[in-house]
């Protein structure tokens, strides 16, 4: 069963990208499901997939490294077919602090990760999806965040900053790829219920904050994979250089 497409999700081992990977296979994407170091949470998920019936495989790789974003391409395309789908999830905050206590490492690594792996990830795509070069199309979905108009102060300002340019990158590249088969959207979700804010160094920062957010609680990864899945769908073909906000009206 192929008929979606094949999917390759960034971070796709854990949190909204795990998320995100099995709906995308309960969808019948065929999906390779990225991942850093986690190998035991990305295998699990393909275990859960296949033993459903779908197709997957768990392909480790820095997006931030150049040479390690074409393999994951590359191995996508041996094992499952060309990338049709793109999603550029892989994201940290870097631990809590104000700016002027930050160390540069935890600036330099945030940017690095959000940005230059969300922009490498999608030249990857684009030099394979794209009709220019031959391509057939398809869809490209950012994980942006709420903090990019919120500006996260006295937390993470860096990252606020981070997915700043990821939004922006979204409607350029919406509009750069736009008479090419290429639709290019965001998600900009707000508190959900991951393991990035204990690795944020504030584990209690999704119940505290929670709270107040209009809805009452945090999102769960499954009602920001929605969102993803329905973007990169044709359900959606009018839309593109779009950030969608999934902030329980934050
Ligand atoms: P998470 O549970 O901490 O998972 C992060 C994922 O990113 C993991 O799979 C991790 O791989 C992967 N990753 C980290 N650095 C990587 C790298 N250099 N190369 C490849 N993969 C890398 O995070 P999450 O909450 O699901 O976050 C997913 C996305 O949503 C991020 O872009 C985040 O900024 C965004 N977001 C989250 C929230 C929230 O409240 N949770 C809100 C707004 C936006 P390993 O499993 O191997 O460690």
């Amino acid at each position: 069963m192929n008929e979606a497409g094949v999917l390759l999700v960034t971070g796709g081992g854990r949190g909204i990208g795990a998320a995100t990977a099995r709906l995308a296979a309960q969808r019948g994407y065929a999906v390779c499901a990225n991942y850093l170091s986690n190998s035991r949470a990305a295998d699990a998920l393909v275990g859960d997939i296949t033993a459903a019936g779908g197709r997957a495989i768990a392909v480790q790789g820095d997006v931030c490294d150049e040479a390690d974003v074409e393999r994951m391409f590359e191995r996508t395309q041996a094992e499952l077919g060309p990338v049709t789908a793109l999603v550029n999830n892989a994201g940290l905050t870097g631990l809590i602090s104000r700016l002027d206590e930050a160390e540069t490492e935890t600036l330099r690594h945030t940017i690095d990760v959000n940005v230059m792996g969300t922009l490498l990830c999608s030249r990857a795509a684009v030099r394979r999806m794209s009709t220019r070069h031959g391509g057939s199309g398809g869809a490209i979905v950012n994980v942006s965040s709420g903090a990019a108009s919120l500006g996260s102060p006295g937390e993470y300002v860096w990252y606020a900053a981070a997915k700043g340019a990821v939004d922006s990158f979204t409607i350029g590249l919406g509009r750069e790829l736009a008479g090419e088969g290429i639709r290019v959207n965001a998600v900009a979700p707000g508190m959900t219920a991951t393991e990035i804010h204990a690795a944020s160094g504030d584990a209690g920062r999704l119940e505290r904050i929670g709270k107040a957010v209009p809805l009452g609680r945090p999102a769960s990864a499954e009602e920001v994979a929605e969102p993803i899945l329905w973007l990169l769908s044709d359900a959606a073909s009018y839309i593109t250089g779009t950030i969608l906000r999934v902030a329980g009206g934050r």
